[in-house]
């Protein structure tokens, strides 16, 4: 079955504009400076939005964007702090969001990821998302400290908490905590008003990611503030709508699988539809939406 639903998804897939695509044209690229709480901060270029921690220290990011972008990233930053970027955190392997390590590796930053970033950076890996296979990245955009399930940095007076959520995205998510601040970054296990991608050719899963918003859930309260991958800064009770939205489709799709309806089938049955006028106008639509929730679950 599987060999139907794959052209088909990958169809649909196509026909969306991917998040990780890159842009015709980097140089009209704006990156967009926004406090968060504390002393953390947003950076909005192309691709996953980037977490900023500035102190006596020095700077931390989480994520990187594309390589070219670098250049207006590093300007963002200097006008946050002097200070050199000392640390770059990603939250999974994905080109959008680990595009700028070589540029950053090679200016001095150190990249921290989960194990499983680095092996997926440093081989040849096949993207779901494009339908092409990625030659491994260059050694010097490859994380220098992986950890397995956690690693905690204390920052210019901030403790930061680097939590490893697998399965979820991909299987090497990490979400990391900015305790004193009060602020999330969630990667890609957030997708704030928009369908998400979720990447089940890289170890993801629905049920994981809808585990992992979860255990978000039980570790912030109502001032938090959440950056995530992709959409605007979110609240706790956004999460609660995420997750709910995920499980609410998952259940359904998972029930149209049981009971041995096709993709097609699966479609028709519109089980997103009381969602799409909040979340269907992103990248993927909700039809395509529906056929990677299949797939996944199809498994
Ligand atoms: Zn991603």
């Amino acid at each position: 079955m599987l060999y139907r639903v794959l052209p088909a998804l990958s169809l649909l897939l196509l026909l969306a504009r991917p998040a990780s695509a890159q842009p015709e044209d980097y140089s009209k690229v704006v990156v967009k400076t926004t406090p968060v709480a504390g002393s953390v901060s947003m950076l909005q270029g192309e691709g996953g939005n980037i977490g900023v921690l500035v102190g006596p220290d020095g700077v931390l990011l989480v994520d990187d964007e594309f390589a070219p972008l670098v250049p207006k990233i590093e300007a963002a930053v200097k006008q946050l702090s002097p200070k050199p970027i000392r640390f770059v955190i990603n939250t999974h392997w994905h080109g959008d969001h680990t595009g700028g390590n070589a540029a950053l590796g090679t200016g001095g930053a150190i990249i921290v990821a989960q194990d499983n970033v680095r092996k997926r950076l440093s081989t040849e890996q096949f993207s779901t998302f494009s339908q092409q296979t990625l030659p491994p990245s260059p050694a010097v955009a490859w994380p220098v400290i992986t950890f397995l399930d956690s690693v905690s940095f204390h920052l210019g007076g901030e403790d930061i908490d680097v939590l490893h959520v697998a399965p979820a995205h991909t299987d090497g998510d990490s979400v990391v905590f900015f305790k004193k601040s009060n602020v999330v970054h969630a990667g890609d296990l957030l997708f704030n008003g928009l369908y998400p991608f979720i990447d089940f050719g890289s170890g993801g899963s629905i049920d994981g990611v809808v585990a992992g918003a979860d255990m978000l859930l039980s570790r912030i309260d109502d001032t938090t503030k959440i950056i995530n991958g992709h959409g605007p800064l979110a609240s706790k009770a956004d999460l609660k709508r995420y997750r709910d939205m995920l499980a609410t489709i998952r259940d359904r799709v998972r029930k149209a699988i049981q009971d041995g309806k096709t993709l097609d089938q699966t479609v028709a049955l519109k089980p997103t539809a009381e969602f799409d006028a909040a979340w269907g106008n992103g990248f993927l639509k909700p039809d395509a939406f529906v056929a990677l929730v299949y797939s996944g679950l199809k498994k």
